[in-house]
């Protein structure tokens, strides 16, 4: 079952939060206080934790950077305030994503779900040879279910792009920026009929996923099986 650590002071809120959490199947814990998240985090991290920035005892910045330092599992910052956000879904933090304040439970439902599917199609998709698309970018080659998939450089670089984040959208002018020099001088076209080789390629190695969706006016993304 998936452990969700609620990290907040208001108890009415945490409250809701575990019903709704709870009726999704989620296993839910409820801390209010920041140095004791700290240190449950520190003793056995839970799968998610949804942590508000304003907290006794220690604030919630300061659980993340102290969490950040014994886990990779994926944090959703509370805040009510909006200049923090800049820095807590910068790279300075890492938090995974953030929900303003107030919010809707629904919301952070979804929110939970999407980030959970995030880090398990991260998790499928590394630099790691047990995950099922395995990219060594020193070799520019690939491999899917430990084959490899014989990619040209451009097909290559149109996938370490897409896996960077899989899941998430990139448009064909995205593409165009990261996986292409300014001196290729390619056009939109063009990535579609590169994007067209690799998937060709990735179904021949996976003919029951489709590891790259088309999403009609927008552009690509890379989706992992689900874990
Ligand atoms: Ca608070």
């Amino acid at each position: 079952m998936t452990r969700i650590l609620i990290v907040e002071d208001e108890h009415d809120i945490a409250s809701v939060l575990q019903d709704y959490l709870r009726h999704e199947g989620y296993d839910t814990e409820h801390i209010a206080d920041g140095q004791l998240a700290l240190a449950r985090i520190q003793a056995d991290p839970p799968d998610l934790t949804l942590l508000d920035v304003m907290l006794p005892r220690l604030d919630g910045l300061a659980v993340l950077r102290g969490a950040r330092a014994h886990s990779d599992a994926p944090v959703i910052m509370l805040t009510a305030r909006t200049e923090e956000i800049d820095r807590l879904i910068g790279l300075e933090l890492g938090a995974d994503d953030y929900i303003c304040k107030p919010f809707s439970p629904r919301e952070v439902v979804a929110r939970v779900r999407a980030v959970l599917r995030r880090t398990a199609q991260q998790a499928a998709v590394s630099n790691g040879p047990a995950c099922a698309l395995a990219l060594d970018e020193e070799q520019w080659s690939a491999n899917l279910h430990g084959e490899p998939l014989n990619l040209t450089r451009r097909e290559f670089r149109l996938l370490q792009a897409l896996a960077r984040h899989p899941g998430r959208i990139f448009s064909r002018g995205q593409l165009l920026e990261l996986a292409y020099e300014p001196v290729d001088d390619v056009t939109e076209r063009a990535v579609d009929s590169h994007i067209k080789n690799l998937r060709r390629k990735l179904s021949a190695r996976s003919p029951s996923h489709d590891w790259i969706r088309s999403v009609y006016g927008i552009g690509f993304s890379l989706e992992a099986p689900d874990a």
